[in-house]
């Protein structure tokens, strides 16, 4: 069972969109999530987790010695989790696995590199854990993503205030295709990216929809004509290749 452990200022963000539908019936049963308050971890009584930029930059930057209290505290968790969980009855089991599995360690940052559905399907079919550094403010100091070895991932060439939705993007993308998640994996088979394509327009009924403002639109009429070798040939040529 894969397991996103989230850092975030904003832990009411979780689960968010990941509370619904399929993700909600797998969650517990093919992947989970833990939310790590970023909050608990700041400095001194007001809990501080953000300073000024050195170099008179403006703004504010979550500090590094924040980051790394909430990650001694997620590794600690994971390493007593583990001890707690082997034992010489269980060692092969499924669950002492969990504990012992690989963290990939993300830092959601406009600065890094794209995701994509290819980044996407390699992460839900590898055994592993993800940790999902949220940033705010300016984003994170520089040496606590160099120090813990931080991938920076971009969900897109635009700005977002903080990496909440940015990480919900990523989770959902990723959840998905995490087997057992969706039951018919035949509705991969042919979605937007498999071969580089994107998908045909696709239908349903009504066959002849009468809007509300008077028109009439069918479906092409090859679509409901029932020759599934013209359908094939039609909907082949409705791909169209992935513009990048
Ligand atoms: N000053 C930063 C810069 O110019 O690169 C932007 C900081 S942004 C306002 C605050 C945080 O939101 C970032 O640290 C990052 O965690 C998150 N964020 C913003 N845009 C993102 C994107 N496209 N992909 C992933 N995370 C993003």
């Amino acid at each position: 069972m894969k397991l996103f452990e989230i850092i975030t200022l904003f832990p009411q963000a979780f689960p968010g969109t990941l509370d619904f539908s399929i993700f909600k019936k797998s969650r517990g049963k093919c992947w989970n999530l833990r939310v790590h308050d970023m909050r608990e971890f700041g400095i001194g009584r007001h809990k501080q987790v953000d300073d000024e930029v050195f170099g008179g930059s403006a703004g504010m930057l979550i500090r590094p010695d924040v980051i790394d209290c909430a990650m001694q505290h997620i590794i600690n968790r994971r390493a007593k989790n583990n001890i707690n969980k082997i034992t010489e009855s269980n060692i092969n089991s499924p669950t002492e696995r969990q504990f012992t599995r690989k963290l990939r360690k993300v830092f959601l940052s406009p600065r890094g590199r794209l995701m994509d559905q290819s980044l996407v399907e390699t992460w839900a079919n590898e055994e592993s854990d993800m940790l999902l550094l949220c940033g705010r403010y300016e984003g994170v100091d520089a040496r606590a993503i160099e120090h813990f070895e931080f991938e920076e991932i971009s969900i897109g060439n635009y700005i977002l205030a903080g990496a909440e939705v940015a990480a919900m993007v990523m989770m959902e993308s990723i959840v998905r295709k995490i087997p057992g998640v969706i039951g018919n994996a035949e509705s991969f088979a042919k979605e937007t990216f498999v071969d580089n394509e994107v998908s045909e327009p696709r239908y349903t009924r009504p066959a002849v929809w009468e809007t509300h403002d008077g028109n009439s639109i069918s479906v092409p009429q090859i679509i409901v004509s029932g020759d599934h070798k013209k359908i094939a040939e039609f909907q082949k040529s409705g791909r169209k290749k992935v513009e990048l």
